[in-house]
C-alpha cells in the first residue's frame, strides 16, 4: 500500500486550490480501506472528482481519492437495465456510455463533472432530471469498522440536492459502487431551461436521446465556466425553497421575480436571480468572484485560498438576506 505524503491537490479540485494533504492514497479495491487510518491519521477525507468542494490550504489528514472502476450490467428485461458501476467511474463519461448502449434516462444530466461514488451525495439534477430518477441502490463501506452496506433508493432519503450522506450518514461512509436502473425506451424531457430552444435552432423535431444529450452540452458549455480555465465547482448555493405566502410578499415588491412551483404551498426562487439583484453579479473582490454570466457560480480568477471563497460566499449569503430576507444554503462543501 503506497500512501503519498505532503501531495499536492491542485489538480484534484475543480477550485484550483493549491490545497496539500498531509497523507493521500489511490483508492482502487474497497477492500484496500484500513478503519486502522482512523487511528493513524488526524482527519480523513473521500475524494471524488473534487468538483463539489472548497479544500482548506493544509489538510492535516489521510485523503482518500476513490478510483475503484468497472461497469457491471446485473440484470436485464426488454424494457430496462440493472447496471453497477464502479464509485471511481467518471459521470460524463458514463452517461455517454449509456447512450452508446441505447440506455436511457441521464441524457439530462450530461457534462455534470464528477465521479459516480459522489453523484447519490447530493442527488446531482440538471434540465428537469435528478439522478434520484434512475438510481436503485448504493453500496459502500461505513468507515469505523468497515462493515459494508446496502441501501436502496427509498433508504438513501433523496431531496433536492440532499441525501442521508449529506445528513445521518455524513463523514461516516465510503461508496463504492452505485447501481442505476435505465430504460430500454426513451422518452424526451425537453422542458427545462433551453433545451427547447437548442433543438428548434437546430431544426430538430422529433429528438433522439443523443439530441438531448448535446443540446444540454452546448448549454452548459455556453453558460458555464469551464474549470480547466476559471477554477469553481459549479452552483455555490442551493435555490431555495420557500412558503407562498413569503413568495406573495416578495412578489408584490419585485414583480419580476421568477420562480417555479416546488412541494405542496412551496416555490422555488433561482439563487443566481437573488444574487444578481443584490449586486454581485460579475463583481470581482481579489483572486474571487462572482461569474459575469452566471452569478450563482463563484470563481477562483488565480490563486483564491479557502479562506477567500468563504468570505466571499459569507458576503453574498448576508447581502441576499439583507435584500430579501431569504437565507441562501451552500451547495458546496466547505472543509
Ligand atoms: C462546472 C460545474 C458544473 C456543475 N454542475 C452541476 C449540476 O448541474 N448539477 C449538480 O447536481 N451538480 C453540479 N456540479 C457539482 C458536482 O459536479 C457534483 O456535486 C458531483 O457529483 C461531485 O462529484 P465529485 O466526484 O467531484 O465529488 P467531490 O467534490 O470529490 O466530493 C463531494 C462530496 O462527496 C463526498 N464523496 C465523494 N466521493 C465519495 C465516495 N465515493 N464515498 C463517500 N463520499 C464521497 C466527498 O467527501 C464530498 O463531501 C457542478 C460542478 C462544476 C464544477
Amino acid at each position: 500500500m503506497h500512501i503519498q505524503k505532503d501531495t499536492s491537490l491542485k489538480e484534484y479540485n475543480t477550485f484550483g486550490i493549491s490545497a496539500k494533504a498531509k497523507a493521500f492514497f489511490k483508492l482502487e479495491k474497497v477492500e484496500e480501506y484500513d478503519p486502522g487510518f482512523l487511528q493513524d491519521y488526524d482527519d480523513l477525507f473521500i475524494l471524488g472528482g473534487g468538483s463539489n468542494i472548497v479544500l482548506p490550504d493544509n489538510f492535516e489528514g489521510l485523503v482518500l481519492k476513490v478510483e475503484i472502476l468497472g461497469k457491471k450490467v446485473l440484470s436485464e428485461t426488454e424494457e430496462d437495465v440493472l447496471i453497477e458501476v464502479g464509485a471511481g467511474e467518471n459521470w460524463h463519461q458514463f452517461v455517454l456510455w449509456t447512450l452508446e448502449q441505447g440506455y436511457f434516462g441521464l441524457e439530462n444530466l450530461s457534462l455534470i463533472p464528477g465521479t459516480l461514488g459522489a453523484a447519490p451525495i447530493q442527488n446531482i439534477g440538471a434540465y428537469g432530471v435528478e439522478l434520484s430518477e434512475c438510481l436503485e441502490s448504493v453500496k459502500g463501506i461505513f468507515l469505523v469498522d468497515g462493515t459494508p452496506f446496502s441501501i436502496s433508493k427509498e433508504e438513501c432519503q433523496f431531496g433536492y440536492r440532499d441525501s442521508i450522506f449529506k445528513n445521518a450518514w455524513k463523514g461516516r461512509m465510503l461508496i463504492s459502487h452505485v447501481c442505476l436502473r435505465l430504460s430500454k425506451t426513451f422518452v424526451p424531457k425537453t422542458n427545462y431551461g433551453a433545451i427547447k430552444d437548442v433543438l428548434q435552432t437546430k431544426e430538430i423535431d422529433d429528438p433522439s436521446a443523443s439530441d438531448i444529450s448535446k443540446a444540454v452540452i452546448s448549454i452548459r458549455q455556453s453558460k458555464l465556466p469551464d474549470p480547466k480555465e476559471l477554477g469553481n465547482a459549479g452552483s455555490f448555493f442551493k435555490n431555495p425553497i420557500i412558503p407562498e405566502e413569503v413568495f406573495k410578499g416578495l412578489q408584490e415588491k419585485y414583480p419580476e421575480i421568477p420562480y417555479y412551483p416546488d412541494k405542496k404551498d412551496h416555490v422555488k426562487i433561482p439563487a443566481g436571480w437573488l444574487i444578481e439583484r443584490s449586486g454581485w453579479k460579475g463583481k470581482k473582490t481579489g483572486q474571487v468572484g462572482m461569474h459575469e454570466k452566471q452569478a450563482l457560480v463563484l470563481v477562483n480568477y488565480g490563486e483564491a485560498t479557502s479562506k477567500e471563497i468563504a468570505a466571499l460566499s459569507e458576503k453574498v449569503q448576508q447581502s441576499v438576506f439583507d435584500q430579501f430576507g431569504i437565507t441562501l444554503v451552500r451547495e458546496v462543501t466547505i472543509l
